[in-house]
């Protein structure tokens, strides 16, 4: 394979080195699935806390690590909820890390209440323990982490700054499913977790999103929260008893078809995690091989590591001036066509994020390793590919060394793209 990365860029008229690479299939298929969907569509029962919707949350959460699994609609009203339920409101400062998707920021602004980016540490891109606590006033009340990528945010280090200050902790773990922190379940560990089954995560039913907790009172104001106010075994029509009256009850209930997939989906996370490991570990030997390049640091107790992707950091070198715009090019010219972008940068500069200014609060002094090393100076390879064979994975990771050799070509292909 050496020879090959020798050749010109694609991108400057050289031939692509693997013109065939295939981006594994996303979602996954199966017919087991597709029979047990049927079976929900003629059964008739749809909604309402049905037998897998049951079933799939108390399952989900006992993989976990947690007693109990509220699903919900999607992963932007489950942090919703969260923070609801936690007595998050008006005024509250909830720090977040800048380096997320919109919804982690968006959901205390739904509720009032002030979303705080604190900057990502360079290796992990996890929310900085340091910088965090150095952004606690005496407004602050949570602490909602995300664990990006393919690492997790230091859970230790975070609780004990949250215990010093008596702070919530929510874990936002969209990017997580499967992963264990010092042998527990990711999202067990603070006062909720959060995961989202939107399309592009490690599992989906399209839609989708789930709270696990193990606080028995947390959970039953999760579930009226998200049902309009009734309580768990109340049936439809017929509540027993009254939600409290400061709680803000949502129709936000996901039907037996998206519980149907996922649990279909949960019997195969554990193995799928496994496959993303080993191939993780494989990516990780070749690409640090090469000069400049570093990949995100598994979180410090991480094992299994979950992988929503792959992120690959040019910090040093010909390559650490070039846009990603262009090494994206680049490496879509050689083969990696799907399944690569650049990271979500830091939510407030967000084209989607129109939140006005003096509703949210960025910490002083500011993110500097958000702006730019996770914006200027990183990719991310989907999932998907780390559920690929291992010939691609080696040809993924000489597809990098090609753009590493090249790197004067790319430099000067500046502007041109
Ligand atoms: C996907 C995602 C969510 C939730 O998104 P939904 O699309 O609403 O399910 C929350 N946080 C992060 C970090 C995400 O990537």
């Amino acid at each position: 394979m050496t020879h090959l990365t020798q050749e010109a860029l694609a991108l400057a008229g050289g031939e692509p080195l693997a013109p065939m690479l295939m981006c594994p299939a996303w979602p996954p298929l199966n017919e087991e699935t597709a029979q047990g969907l049927t079976e929900v569509y003629y059964g008739g029962n749809w909604s309402f806390n049905g037998p897998h919707e049951q079933a799939f949350a108390r399952d989900f959460a006992l993989q976990h690590g947690a007693k109990h699994g509220i699903f919900v609609i999607n992963g932007t009203v489950s942090l919703q909820c969260a923070l609801s339920v936690l007595e998050i409101g008006p005024d509250d400062e909830v720090i977040v890390p800048a380096l997320t998707w919109l919804a982690t920021a968006m959901a205390p602004y739904y509720l009032g209440a002030i979303p705080v980016f604190v900057d990502i540490d360079s290796t992990t891109l996890c929310l900085h323990p340091e910088k965090l606590e150095a952004a606690i006033t005496n407004r602050t009340r949570a602490i909602l982490l995300v664990h990006a990528y393919g690492s997790l945010a230091d859970i230790d280090a975070i609780r004990a700054i949250a215990q010093r200050y008596n702070l919530r902790v929510i874990e936002d773990c969209a990017h997580a499913h499967g992963g264990k922190w010092n042998g527990r379940g990711v999202g067990s560990w603070g006062d909720i977790g959060s995961f989202s089954f939107q399309q592009s995560k490690v599992m989906t039913c399209g839609e989708g999103g789930i709270c696990i907790t193990n606080d028995d009172t947390l959970a039953e104001l999760l579930y009226r929260s998200k049902h309009m106010g009734y309580a768990l075994h109340d049936h439809a029509r017929m509540p027993t008893s009254r939600p409290p009256t400061s709680l803000i009850c949502h129709n936000f209930r996901a039907t037996e078809f998206q519980a149907t997939i996922l649990h279909h989906q949960l019997k195969m996370l554990e193995q799928r995690i496994q496959v993303y490991n080993s191939n993780a570990t494989r990516l990780t030997h070749y690409l640090e091989a090469i000069p400049g390049l570093r990949v995100q640091a598994r979180g410090r107790l991480a094992n299994p590591q979950s992988y929503y992707g792959f992120v690959v950091i040019f910090h040093d070198g010909p390559l650490a001036s070039v846009s990603t715009e262009i090494i994206l090019a680049a490496l879509a010219a050689e083969g990696i066509k799907a399944g690569i972008s650049t990271t979500y940068g830091p939510v407030y500069h967000h084209l989607l994020f129109n939140v006005p200014p003096a509703a949210y609060r960025i910490a002083v002094p500011g993110c500097p390793v958000a702006e730019t090393l996770a914006t200027k100076q990183a990719i991310v390879l989907a999932h998907q590919w780390l559920g690929a064979d291992e010939q691609t994975i080696e040809t993924l990771g000489a597809i990098f060394m090609k753009l590493v050799t090249h790197a004067g070509t790319l430099q000067k292909l500046k502007g041109v793209v």
